[in-house]
């Protein structure tokens, strides 16, 4: 074979080794994972379970993919999985988990079947700190996959590391949250993470969990005005 024509057949193995398949996950968070790789909801969890992509490999138990409806109209997207998440591996099932249920019940929304809730990242940060952006970074193309296949009507960011995380908007949550804004012709809002209304307990008119309460039933209204 002449030396012109190993050239293509290189270039053809290196563009091969550089795309992800089915059966290969680019270990290398740099490396894209194009939209449209996975068929379902199911193909791409197969993959999270086993991805290295980022450091937080090395010290998660459990990946945290979501839960609720896949086929729900509202997306919640939260920042990424603590203990409690990481030991059981489901997504906002600690305290403030069960402060979200009781927000959402309060506007009859049922979270098993009118939402689908994930995080912008999948594995839990060693001591619950802040997600590196190389980690939000290998991280994004699974959660870019989940928003195509789920396709929701509305994503509500649950704080700013959220909203930051998958918009790059880097104001912070007092000044967005309760505001509709339009990311890639999606409907969002952001609004406080149930941690953060766990440390601000009151309930007084301006305080952060009446502000919540507002937005869950602008939320609510905007839901029944699309959704039903
Ligand atoms: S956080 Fe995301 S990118 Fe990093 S190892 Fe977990 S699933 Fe992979």
């Amino acid at each position: 074979m002449s030396s012109e024509n190993q050239l293509p057949l290189f270039e053809l193995g290196e563009i091969e080794l550089n795309q992800p398949s089915k059966n290969l996950i680019p270990t290398d968070g740099k490396l894209p994972i194009p939209p449209g790789t996975y068929d379902n909801l199911s193909e791409l969890s197969q993959h999270c379970r086993d991805c290295q992509r980022c450091q937080l490999a090395q010290t998660r138990q459990h990946v945290v993919i979501s839960r609720g409806n896949p086929n729900a109209k509202i997306m919640i997207i939260g920042e990424a999985p603590g203990q409690n998440e990481d030991e059981t591996g489901l997504p906002f099932v600690g305290r403030a988990g069960q402060l979200l249920d009781k927000i959402l019940d309060s506007v009859k929304f049922n979270r098993e079947e009118d939402i689908y809730i994930c995080n912008i990242i999948k594995c839990r940060p060693p001591n619950n700190r802040v997600p590196t952006p190389e980690e939000i970074n290998a991280c994004r193309p699974y959660l870019l996959e989940q928003i195509r296949l789920v396709n929701p009507q509305i994503i509500l960011f649950a704080g700013a590391t959220a909203v930051r995380g998958l918009t790059g908007d880097k104001r912070g949550i007092t000044k967005i949250r309760g505001t509709w804004m339009e990311w890639e012709g999606r409907l969002c809002m952001a609004i406080f993470h149930p941690s953060y209304l766990l440390r601000n307990p009151s309930r007084e008119k301006g305080t952060p969990k009446w502000l919540m309460w507002q937005d869950i039933q602008e939320i609510r209204r905007k839901y029944d005005e699309l959704c039903t």
